[in-house]
């Protein structure tokens, strides 16, 4: 079940606080073709997972916040490393705020 209208992500855990604001657990479905850097296809390893929180548009009156486990890469060819994209996404601050493109679609 997706209850966002975010393709490239899949929803792992939704929950409630006791205020009723949710929080949305997802993961990215897309990885990356090639290095942003050298653009080798084939030689990229995972190189673990960063937590990032992002606060999405409220629904029910209650506070979204979408926390997106981010996928590390290292490419053995340069050695970069780097985190993939979320192309749903557009970063908006350097307070974590994201706003995004897509309106969400609430599926209940
Ligand atoms: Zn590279």
């Amino acid at each position: 079940m997706n209850l966002l209208n975010l393709p490239t992500f899949k929803v792992t855990d939704m929950k409630q606080n006791e205020y009723g604001d949710y929080q949305i657990s997802v993961t990215t479905i897309s990885p990356p073709e090639m290095c942003p850097y050298c653009g080798c296809i084939s030689n990229l390893y995972k190189w673990g997972i960063k937590k990032q929180l992002f606060m999405d548009t409220p629904m029910y009156g209650k506070r979204v916040a979408l926390l997106v486990n981010r996928q590390r890469y290292k490419c053995k060819e340069c050695n970069s490393t780097f985190l993939e994209l979320l192309h749903d996404m557009v970063l908006k601050n350097a307070y974590g705020v994201g706003y995004r493109y897509h309106k969400t679609i609430i599926l209940f």
